[in-house]
């Protein structure tokens, strides 16, 4: 392995879960020394508590030297935690899990073994005996049938919080907003296509409160948008809105050549009085502004930063350097 040499990296973000963290942390010790899983980091993500979690964490880090610690000045969201537990694992297998106790850590020695031996980019969690209220599991399987429409991913359960990934996946794909709940859809549109599943168990909470409302829940699904959008035409946003502006511009084009031509040739009047006469003047005009929007956004996206950069797998005799310029 690479010079670090660490196994795993468990990323656990967390937001007020004093409570939870000893227990966790000492089942976690349980699990990796019964299994002989070797070299570990925890990266716990304090997400701006404001109970004494980041206290809870200093002084478990005397007991576990394993520990390791990020602590946000302010409450950023799942998403952002995760973000920054990824950039900073060094793990040959990373694995996420929520800190209040409902994820299992004696799932870590099967994920794992899925990752190195079934060679999975990424397994999944999948609750499949879920221990929440049903304001939480009914919504969950509304939006994982859409997401699995969407996306095309056959996995039961998206938003599961217990996931491993070999680690050069985590740090290709970048996470924001209330993303984390399309994780999988963002890795296959990184190109890590080989997503597994595994049933695991559920506990329910047993202290504090689920941090999750449905004001979180709306904002996912306009992440969802985003993610597709951006997969698909994020480098060439002018074939999308370049093609329909083109074609709503010919129709309004069309129709109003016609108009013209029954005023000018036929002397027929009182076109205007014709619904069609403002049904073409309509999709002209959205037409041109379609096709504007998609000039713009290319110009926009030329000139963003991460133009031409590619998620490069490996090379040949070549430094591992990402393009920037064409
Ligand atoms: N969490 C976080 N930041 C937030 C909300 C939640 O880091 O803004 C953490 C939380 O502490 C837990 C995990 O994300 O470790 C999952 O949250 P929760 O258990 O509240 O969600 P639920 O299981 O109810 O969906
Ligand atoms: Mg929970």
């Amino acid at each position: 392995m690479s010079a670090a040499a660490i196994d795993l990296t468990l990323v656990i973000p967390l937001y007020n879960e004093e409570e939870s963290l000893p227990e966790l942390m000492a089942w976690i010790d349980r699990v990796v020394k019964a299994n002989h899983i070797g070299q570990i980091e925890t990266i716990l993500i304090d997400d701006g508590s404001t109970d004494g979690s980041w206290k809870v964490i200093t002084a478990l880090r005397q007991t576990y030297p394993w520990i390791k610690g990020i602590k946000f000045r302010r409450n950023y969201g799942k998403s952002a935690a995760l973000h920054k537990g990824f950039e900073a694992a060094s793990g040959e297998i990373v694995i996420t899990m929520d800190a209040d106790l409902q994820d299992s850590p004696e799932e870590i020695p099967e994920l794992m073994r899925m990752i190195r031996e079934e060679k999975y980019d990424l397994v999944s969690g999948w609750k499949k005996d879920r221990k929440d209220p049903i304001g939480k599991t009914l919504p969950s399987k509304l939006f994982n049938a859409v997401t699995r429409r969407a996306s095309g991913i056959k996995l039961h359960d998206f938003n599961c919080g217990l996931k491993a990934y070999r680690n050069e996946v985590v740090k290709n794909i970048e996470v924001y907003g209330e993303m984390h709940r399309y994780i999988p859809v963002i890795a296959k549109w990184a190109g890590f296509r080989n997503i597994g599943e595994k049933v695991v168990k559920h506990q329910p909470r047993k202290f504090g409160y689920s941090k999750f409302g449905w004001e979180r829940m709306l904002n996912g699904f306009l992440d969802i948008l985003s993610i597709m959008f951006v997969g698909k035409f994020g480098k060439r946003p002018m074939h999308l809105f370049g093609t329909l502006g083109v074609l709503f511009f010919m129709i309004g084009f069309g129709i109003l050549a016609y108009l013209s031509y029954l005023k000018i040739i036929e002397d027929i009047i009182r076109i205007t009085e014709r619904p069609v006469f403002f049904f073409g003047i309509l999709t002209l005009i959205i037409g041109s502004q379609l096709f504007l929007t998609g000039f713009l956004a290319e110009m926009i996206s030329r000139n963003a930063p991460n133009r031409n950069k590619y998620k490069i797998g490996e090379t040949l005799g070549l430094d591992h350097e990402e393009s920037t310029e064409l």
